[in-house]
């Protein structure tokens, strides 16, 4: 599926919202973006088209990868293999012109924030034949220049520590506007250079890349745009509200510096909303297999989710079929070392439907006690984006066994056998 095959695609279902008037990139858009919380396309905004909230919830993924909400997990674990394919090509070159980004709608999402910023803009970086594609954000430095958070020591970082220490700039194209499928597996923790393939694998065929005139090799877009990190200027990063809905800290980030840009002649930019639905799926989503896989080896897991009131990145809910007494501990055990950004996991029964955050609080309420089913780890490495954080990065985190205790039958939940009819 394209990224205008899904916009196409949402239209028809009738989940797309459209706006004609003219707007502006500076916080009317996010605004608008925020309070429609779902597929929104501005067809006028400084005179281009702009598209927010696209994966906006776990419908909208399950759409694009083709199966119900509740299997995501099994759909992203049974994936095979899959390789990329090389074309000449591309509608992403319908016009090519020096870099200019005044010319795109990127958008200032918030009143602190410290200048626009691209949000759905997918690095693709390669050096030594070694080929990384993330998701960073990229604060507007100038026209031709953007300043990029990398953070330590993920590979876009390394690569470019790699290409620094020999004094060299990092060749980067900048991919916005991409398939659905391809921007969820750049979000995705994978073996380096593996991006492009494990996109392929979950769309069944190959994702066809282009040269840029660089030597990086870009996926189809609505936008590409071609330059540097330059090897040691840096510049004031942020502020910047992150997936917590708080401003993150200033930092010192590597400078890009463009060369090119090219884009179809009637691009769609894409905009991803600080803290909005579809910014926490992508960033939570893809540890969800993982979190189920290291569950799977101590207890019969049935369902894991991050769920959107934790950020869809702090909190997990593990679903189990509990068949031993320690079961529970051990599940919060295996999560908290799958995903480490993780603060709170709380285990529930497989008859707690864990997509209604009523029906796990309900099991908050009749199933823990807090002196025998919490479980406190403090001062341990916490998320760098929990604003709750002590001053040296540390945290206390937290499980809570909220499963029944076994063969007990005053914890068993009355049932109906008509209910299931
Ligand atoms: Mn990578």
């Amino acid at each position: 599926m394209s990224f205008r095959g899904f916009i196409q695609q949402l239209a028809e279902a009738g989940k797309l919202m459209e706006v004609h008037e003219p707007v502006s990139p500076k916080l009317e858009v996010p605004a608008m973006a925020k309070k429609a919380g779902q597929p929104i396309l501005f067809h006028n905004v400084n005179g281009t088209k702009a598209v927010m909230n696209l994966l906006n919830s776990r419908d909208a993924l399950a759409m694009v990868l083709d199966t119900p909400p509740q299997d995501i997990i099994s759909r992203l674990i049974n994936v095979g293999n899959g390789s990329t394919t090389i074309v000449d090509n591309s509608p992403t070159k319908e016009v090519i012109s020096k870099p200019d980004l005044s010319k795109l709608p990127i958008m200032t999402h918030f009143d602190k924030d410290g200048a626009p910023y691209i949000t759905a803009g997918v690095l693709v970086s390669e050096f030594e034949g070694v080929m990384n594609a993330s998701v960073h954000r990229l604060m507007v430095l100038s026209k031709t220049e953007l300043i990029a958070r990398l953070v330590a020591p993920r590979h876009t970082y390394l690569l470019h520590k790699k290409a620094s220490e020999q004094g060299k700039p990092l060749p980067i194209a900048i991919a916005i506007g991409i398939d659905p499928i391809t921007l969820f597996a750049t979000c995705t923790r994978v073996p380096p250079g593996e991006e492009f393939n494990y996109a392929s694998a979950l769309k069944g065929v190959p994702v066809e890349l282009f040269r840029c005139e660089n030597g990086v090799h870009v996926p189809h877009a609505e936008i590409v745009l071609e330059g540097y990190i330059h090897p040691t200027r840096r510049a004031p990063e942020g502020p910047f509200v992150d997936i917590t809905g708080t401003y993150d800290l200033v930092r010192t980030e590597p400078v890009i510096e463009l060369t090119r840009m090219m884009h179809r002649r009637d691009f769609i930019y894409h905009g991803i909303l600080p803290a909005g639905g579809e910014h926490k799926l992508l960033m939570g989503v893809p540890y969800e297999p993982k979190i189920y896989e290291a569950v799977s080896k101590v207890a019969k897991v049935k369902n894991v989710i991050l769920p959107e009131g934790g950020c869809c990145y702090l909190h997990a809910l593990v679903q189990i079929e509990k068949q031993k007494e320690e079961d529970g501990k051990n599940a919060i055990l295996a999560a908290l070392s799958a995903h480490h950004s993780l603060k709170h996991v709380m285990v529930v029964d497989d008859d707690i439907n864990i997509f209604d955050p009523n029906d796990v609080e309900y099991a908050m309420a009749t199933r823990v006690r807090g002196d025998r089913d919490i479980m406190m780890l403090p001062h341990v490495r916490g998320s760098s984006l929990d604003p709750c954080n002590a001053p040296d990065g540390t945290t206390t985190k937290m499980g809570i066994d909220a499963t029944k205790p076994l063969g007990e039958e005053k914890f068993e939940r009355a049932t109906n056998r008509f209910e299931k009819a």
